[in-house]
This record gives structure tokens, sequence and C-alpha cells, in this order.
């Protein structure tokens, strides 16, 4: 049972539907379904022409929008309602009803974006630059750059109907052995079971044996299942070389580049400056070497706490710290954080059947977020509610844009959440007194830096090494993947910690690498991006903060590139991502100082 020790809030869904059985929810999704079969009836065939009509398609484009907020709405409702009582029988049937209604609606709309990606080419150039299409040039374009890569019809479908039976399955195999694994932790004698959620959570005990012990039973659990797990990975490898080979991707990386809207040279940059900054992660291993007094420091000490951790922030506090620390950085964004807490947007209680995590859910351009997380007064929770709040903020600002441009790429996507936590991480530093604490703070920040910063890219490299083995060499066997793992890991560390041999395998356990390759790069590009951004902003101050509520409000709707442009930077060049590397290398002397004194 869950121990309760104030008052948190719950959302308010009103906005949306009154209630699970509210007669409006059945009706919209009714209308919905006969507007997309409409939609079909009226477009199919009639887009991928060689007459194509710049007013046509924009009709085309209006319509399929104002469609896809109409599916959006209830389907949103339904996930919203789920997640805060699974285990209400309803409120799962109308989830599944809304899926299956979500479904429905899509199988009338498949064609749409099919057919953008068929306009001929002199059809396509000959009315691309009209007015009537102007605010819809990005998506078009992004559509046609995608569908270059399509393979014929039959081909599609033939892949379609197979996937389940291809690489899914093996993504599914993977998760489901995953899950079903139990762990044998040996502590004082005794042995318990433990999954691997509970495992990897004892590495972040302050205690040296548990972690050592917890350190133990993973590697054992993964080799015990090493043979499945490679066999999983060298097979989607394999399919991601067939599929890549078919419909002409040149590289591996290069379809995760193309959905992102980046090309090579710009991840190569990024990779390039990250790498040439590894000894940032050295230097500061050599301080929590010292900080917690150890002779040597190995992969069971990666994550150990440091003394000094913060007390419980009852949730008033939080949310005046985060709206103040919000309202400190523009006027504007302070109003809108308040409105997520007076209007109920959050649902912040803990309670049995809740789902896990957080996050932050937009419906439509025209209907505000919700944002639902789980308090439990840690100073992690506040800065989960700082995270969650500018993706909030970044979704109120993007209203502007149809829902087509609404959503940043994956690459800017985290921009405006991890902005949210710099500005609420530099307010709680003020807040603090000792320099203990402040030390543990920073700590825990620095830390977490390099989870989202040189780790991904670390797995990033080794994931380009895999994909570029396997073409090459043909089927790799446990110790190959584990030997590029260990190589690509322990560069980051340098001397300052070392990375036991029972750690060459702890590939097996990363999901991203099998479900979605090459996906770990755009954490990188994110955070770096937001750190030059913040290092701009101290140095800018007020100048930098109008360009920054235009970028957000930019949503979706221009490249990664043209929007940073915007703000006066390039992302081709190295000093831009060294900015990023130098904010955090100040955050470690900073914590080499908070140390000494
Ligand atoms: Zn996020």
């Amino acid at each position: 049972m869950i121990r309760k020790t104030q008052t948190l809030p719950t959302w308010d869904l009103s906005d949306l539907y009154q209630s699970d059985d509210d007669p409006r929810l059945d009706q919209a999704m009714e209308e919905a379904r006969e507007r997309a079969a409409r939609f079909e009836k009226r477009f199919k065939g009639t887009i991928a022409v060689a007459d194509l009509a710049a007013a046509h398609l924009r009709d085309a484009l209006v319509e399929y929008e104002l469609l896809l907020r109409d599916q959006n709405r209830p389907q949103a409702y339904a996930m919203l309602h789920f997640s805060t009582d699974t285990g209400d029988p309803r409120r799962g049937a109308l989830l599944q009803r809304s899926r299956e209604f979500g479904s429905a609606v899509a199988a009338h709309l498949v064609f749409f974006d099919l057919e953008i990606g068929h306009i001929p080419v002199d059809a396509y150039e000959a009315i691309r630059n009209a007015a009537e299409l102007a605010s819809f040039r990005h998506y078009l374009d992004h559509q046609r750059s995608l569908a270059a890569h399509h393979l014929s019809e039959p081909e599609e479908r033939i892949l379609v109907e197979t996937a389940n039976a291809r690489g899914q399955a093996f993504c599914r195999l993977y998760t489901e052995t995953h899950g079903a694994t139990r762990y044998a932790l040996d502590q004082d004698g005794q042995t318990c079971e433990m999954n691997q959620q509970e495992l990897l959570s004892l590495l972040y005990s302050p205690d040296r044996d548990v972690r050592q012990a917890a350190a133990a039973a993973l590697t054992s659990g993964l080799r015990r299942n090493a043979h499945v797990w490679t066999f999983i990975y060298n097979t989607l490898l394999h399919e991601k070389e067939v599929l890549d080979r078919l419909r002409g991707f040149s590289t591996p990386e290069a379809s995760r580049h193309l959905h992102n809207e980046l090309d090579a040279g710009i991840v190569a940059t990024v990779v390039d400056v990250c790498v040439a900054n590894y000894d940032i992660v050295a230097r500061y291993y050599t301080l929590k070497r010292r900080l917690l007094g150890l002779p040597e420091l190995t992969h069971i000490d990666r994550y150990a706490p440091l003394a000094g951790g913060q007390s419980e922030i009852p949730f008033a506090q939080a949310q005046e710290t985060v709206v103040d620390a919000f309202a400190g950085f523009s006027s504007r964004f302070g109003q809108i954080a308040r409105r997520f807490f007076d209007a109920r947007w959050i649902d912040a209680d803990v309670v049995d059947g809740k789902r896990g995590g957080a996050f932050c859910a937009s419906v439509t351009p025209d209907l505000h977020p919700y944002i639902l997380l789980n308090y439990t007064s840690q100073p992690r929770d506040v800065m989960t509610l700082a995270h969650e709040l500018g993706h909030g903020i970044h979704d109120v600002l993007a209203s502007g844009q149809h829902l087509l441009d609404y959503h940043p790429v994956l690459p800017l996507a985290e921009t405006a959440s991890t902005f949210g936590e710099m500005l609420v991480f530099d307010r709680l530093r003020q807040t603090l007194n000792s320099s203990e604490e402040r030390l543990a703070l920073l700590c825990g920040k620095i830390e977490d830096t390099f989870a989202t910063v040189f780790r991904q890219i670390a797995m990033f490299r080794f994931e380009q090494r895999a994909h570029a083995d396997r073409r090459s060499r043909g089927e790799l066997t446990t110790d190959h993947f584990s030997t590029l793992w260990q190589k690509c890991q322990q560069e980051m560390f340098g001397n300052a910690l070392q990375l036991g041999d029972e750690h060459a395998c702890w590939w097996l356990y990363i999901p991203h690498i099998i479900n979605t390759p090459f996906y770990v790069y755009a954490y990188a590009f994110g955070e770096l991006l937001v750190l030059a951004l913040y290092a701009q902003y101290e140095k800018e101050g007020e100048g930098f903060v109008d360009r920054y509520l235009e970028l957000l409000a930019a949503g979706g709707s221009r490249t990664p590139e043209d929007l940073i442009s915007g703000l006066g930077f390039d992302i081709r060049s190295p000093s831009f991502w060294q900015n990023g590397c130098d904010l955090i290398r100040q955050r470690v002397e900073e914590a080499e100082a908070l140390a000494q004194a």
C-alpha cells in the first residue's frame, strides 16, 4: 500500500469529455470514422496525378489535418483516463475501443502519405511553391523524402503483413525473455530472486557490497541467456542490412538521420566533439573516487551515491520552485506554468493502479496538454516536474502550428524539457546552504548529463561498429559484441575508472539497440544543444529569451538546422557543440572547487 503524507493534485479531464460514459465520446468516434471514409472516397487516386492542382492538394491537407484532430481527441481521453487507474476494467475497455477506432480511421488514411510520395516530380515542382501550400511545404517535402525509399505497393504490403513474423517478432521475444528473466542475488549468505529493474536500482546503493552483488547477479543472468539475445541481435542486424539495401539507404544510420531531418555530417560533428571531450568524464571520476574514498573505481562504483543528498520536498514547494524558476526566465513561461496548476492539467498523485513514470501528453494544437507524474517528494521528482512542464510549455507555445507541424522532430523534442530542468537546477542550487548538499546536487546533475551525452555517444559508436562488422563479416559471436561494447564504453573513462570483465556483456540488456537502431544519438544531440543554448542565455541574458520562444513556437515546422540557425547558431560548426561541452566541464570544475571547500 502507498503511504500518504500530503494531498497531491489530480487532473480535470472535463475539457475533453465529462466521463467515460459521456455520449459525446462514441458520437465523436462514429463521426470521425465516417469522415475518414468520406475523405478516402473523395481523395484516393486524386493526389499522385500529373495534373495535380495546388488548391486540390491544399483542400486534402486541410481536411486530413482536421481528421487527425478528430481522431486524437477521444484517443487522448481514453489513454489519460486509463493511466490514472489501470486496474479499472471500464477504462481498459474504453482504451481498447479507442485503439480499434484509431486503426479503423488509419486504414482509410493510409493512402494519403503514400500518394504524396508518388506525386510525379514535375507535377510536384510545378505546385511546390504555390502560396496555397506554403504552410504545408515542410510536411510535403519531408513526406516525399521518406517516400523516396518506399518500395512498390505490393512489396510494401508484404512487408506490412509479415512484420510480426520478422524483426518485430524478434523484438518481442527479446522483451518477453528479458521480462521473464529472474536474477539470483547472493547477499549475506542468502539468495533472493529479483527482476532486472530491482537489480539495476541496487547499482545506486551506498553499500559497495550490495552494488558488487547486484553487478555479479546481472552478469550471470545475462550470460545465461546470451545465446538467445545474441541470436536476436544478429538477426535484426541482418534484416536491417537487407531492408537498407532494398530501400536504397547507403549506410546503417541513414534511415534514422532522414527521420530526424539531420544529415550524416552534422551527426558526425556532434560525435567527434563528444569524443574529443571524453576527458571530462575521466576528470569527474577522478574526483568521485576521492569523494568515495576508494583506492580505485570499477563499473560497480559508477552510480554510487555521494553523501549529503537532500531531504524531502513537499509538492507545494516544488510547484513554487518550478514556477519561480520559469518566471525568472520569462514572464510568459511563468504564466503558462502557473496555468497548469491552476487549471488542473497535472496529475501528481501516487495511488495504486496508476501507471508509473511521468509524461506530458499533447492532444491537439487547439487543446492544452496534460501532465502525469508520481510525486514522491524526492529532489528527482522536482526535476521531473520541471522536465514535463518544459514539454507542456513547448506544446502551448507551438499551438499556432497545424497538427502536421505541431510536434518537433526527435532531436528537438527534449529541448524545452531539458532547458526547464536547467532553470530549476540553477534555482535549487541557490536555495541550498551547505556546500555538501550543493556538491551532491551538482554531482547528481553531472552524472545525469554524462548518461545523456557521453554514454549515448559511446552506445552510438558501438552500434556503428556492430552494424558495420555484421555487414562485412557475417554473423558475430557474443564475445565479439562484448569486446566492441567494452572498448566503446571504456574509452570514456580513461584511467579514472576500470570497467571490470563482467561489464563486457552488459550490452545484452540495452533495449534501444534492439528496438530502435541509432535512436540514442538524439539524446546527446538534444542535451548538448540545450547546454549550448543555456550557455548563450547566461552570456546574453534577456536578449536571448525572445529568440528561444520563437524556436519553441515553431514546433516541428522546420528542420533542426533551419530552426537553430534562426537563433544565430550553425549546428555544422564544431565550436557550437564545444560550447555545450564547456558548460559540462565548468560544472565538473565547480564540483572540484566545492569538494575542496
Ligand atoms: Zn521528455
